[in-house]
Parts: C-alpha cells; sequence; structure tokens
C-alpha cells in the first residue's frame, strides 16, 4: 500500500494507494471515495477569513477525518504572521484536544515551528508536508520530534534532495504530491533512485510509518459509505 500523506486531489482509482486529501471547505464528501482521508484545517494564508471553529467537532466526528491541516506559518505570505500565529497555535490545540496528527505547511518558519512545539508540549504527531529546507533544519525538526514530508523538493534540486534524504532517519519520513498533479508512485520510484533502495523498500517502510502515526493497521474508513 503506498501513502500520499498530504494531497489536494481527491480522485484515487488506485486501491494500492491511500490519499490524505487536505479538506476544501467548499466541497462535500461523496460516497465511494474509497481509500481517501481527510485533513481539516486552517491554512495560514486563509487566516483572515473568518473561520466557525466548531465546524471542526463536527468533521472529526467523521472517522475518514484523521488528522488535523494543512495549518500553520508563511513568512512568505501577506497574512500577519501575528494573525497566523494565533491560528495556528487553536489548530495546535484542537489536534491536541482531539488526539490527531497535525500536518504542518511551514515557510520560513521552521525555528517559529519548533519553538511553539517546545513551548506548547504538543504531544501529537507533527508532519511537516513538502519540506523545502537544508539537511540541518531537516535534523533540527526530527530531533524535535517531527515527521518530514516530500514531493517536489526531490525533482527541483537532486544533490540537495539527496542530502536532505541522507539526514532524515527513514522511520520519519512521508511523501506526498500536494498540488503538483503527480502521481505518488511516481514520488516513491524518484525516492527510490535518490536513495538506491527499491520501491518496495519504500512502499513498506512508509506504510509503517503510516501505521505508527495514524493508527490504521487496516484502513478503517476503507469503503466507509458515508453520505454528506
Ligand atoms: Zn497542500
Amino acid at each position: 500500500m503506498f501513502v500520499d500523506v498530504h494531497t489536494h486531489d481527491r480522485n484515487n482509482d488506485n486501491q494500492q494507494v491511500v490519499k490524505i486529501v487536505n479538506f476544501d471547505f467548499t466541497d462535500k464528501i461523496k460516497d465511494g471515495d474509497s481509500n481517501v482521508l481527510f485533513s481539516a484545517g486552517i491554512h495560514p494564508w486563509n487566516v483572515c477569513q473568518s473561520v466557525d471553529f466548531e465546524i471542526f467537532d463536527e468533521l472529526f466526528e467523521n472517522k475518514r477525518f484523521v488528522a488535523v491541516g494543512e495549518s500553520g506559518l508563511d513568512r512568505a505570505h501577506p497574512a500577519t504572521f501575528e494573525k497566523q500565529r494565533e491560528v495556528f497555535l487553536k489548530m495546535v490545540s484542537l489536534s491536541e484536544q482531539i488526539r490527531k496528527p497535525l500536518i504542518i505547511h511551514a515557510v520560513r518558519a521552521y525555528s517559529d515551528i519548533i519553538s511553539i512545539k517546545k513551548e506548547k508540549r504538543a504531544a501529537m504527531p507533527w508532519i511537516i508536508h513538502g519540506f523545502q529546507g537544508s539537511p540541518e533544519s531537516a535534523q533540527q525538526l526530527v530531533n524535535h520530534g517531527m515527521w518530514l514530508s516530500f514531493g517536489e523538493m526531490l525533482y527541483r534540486n537532486e544533490s540537495q534532495a539527496v542530502k536532505v534524504l541522507d539526514a532524515v532517519p527513514f522511520g520519519k519520513m512521508f511523501l506526498e504530491t500536494d498540488v503538483s498533479g503527480r502521481d505518488i508512485i511516481g514520488v516513491y520510484e524518484k525516492t527510490a533512485a535518490l536513495t538506491n533502495r527499491d520501491v518496495d523498500f519504500w512502499e513498506k517502510m512508509i506504510f509503517e510509518n503510516y501505521k505508527g502515526i495514524f493508527g490504521y493497521g487496516k484502513l478503517e474508513g476503507q469503503n466507509a459509505n458515508i453520505g454528506w
């Protein structure tokens, strides 16, 4: 089983792939989305929209909602950092309260994320999605108990990607497609090529990581028929 830990594309016709789709609040969950799970949260780009936080209580009653996010901090975005921080802290509390992992969007804010994790003593797993930083930042995030998810970085700067992958224990890794439109199997193949391991190795490794965090030995949501 392959895992796409963060994507915005809910179409899934490959039964060998489980996806965690970032929930679009304008969309509805349809019947028959098998192997499609969801994360829901407030993205740092959207912190200025007014949000009714009660919506999360309702969403997370649905077993297919397995993570909070994507949420985080983005210093390259015009939304004020203070507002982003305020909303992110709410998402951190939500994750702790409902005991679901947090999927994080962070741009030029890895050290802020580390400080918040320490300050809040957050115990839930945090996954930094779309990691783009240096091997040193990767190591620091891992040392503070976080998981890193890789996608586009693997294609942009291969020599840097090799160094980063080298700095991260395999048990702390995830793979993703985010908004790239790539096929997740291709991302596995790319990772295999960059690490001199085969796709089979990565398939098993990432699935173990997934089970460890999301607690699904068997997919509970699989073939669930949730119509709303
Ligand atoms: Zn995303």
